[in-house]
């Protein structure tokens, strides 16, 4: 695996079962025991009513680009021989919305509305990111 030039996530005690998960190659967020509300990306609390009685529950990975930008302007080292490239709002599914990218297209393939569904990248020996392509015909 060649080094990993971007930043990476840090990893912390109630968001390790996330990073987890995704290393399983398995797309999980929180839901709240108090209210149901399910939520990404993880945190030590609700997002909805503070209660910090959080179970995991796995997810279709299925979802719908509902924003997207295209980046070309540098903001971080390791992205330059990825400009440019695109960031996406996915809705997912069960509810939330995530921060990804749309991998496996051009840029100009992209549009709100389009399914998409999870894929995993394997960054380092520690972290894999659950990133996003589309959904094509029959698939
Ligand atoms: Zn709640």
């Amino acid at each position: 695996m060649a080094e990993y030039s971007k930043p990476l996530p840090v990893i912390e005690t109630w968001n390790a079962p996330y990073w987890q998960a995704a290393k399983r190659h398995e797309f999980v967020a929180q839901r709240c025991q108090a209210c149901g509300y399910t939520h990404l990306p993880p945190g030590p609390v609700c997002t909805n009513c503070l209660s910090a009685a959080q179970d995991w529950v796995q997810l279709s990975g299925k979802g719908t680009i509902y924003s997207y930008g295209i980046y070309y302007q540098l903001w971080h080292p390791g992205f330059t021989a990825d400009i440019p490239y695109n960031v996406a709002l996915v809705q997912l599914a069960e509810g939330p919305q995530i921060i990804s990218q749309v991998v496996d297209c051009k840029n100009e393939e992209l549009d709100c509305g389009l399914k998409v569904e999870v894929v995993f990248e394997d960054a380092t020996a520690e972290v894999t990111l659950p990133k996003f392509r589309l959904v094509r015909n029959n698939s």
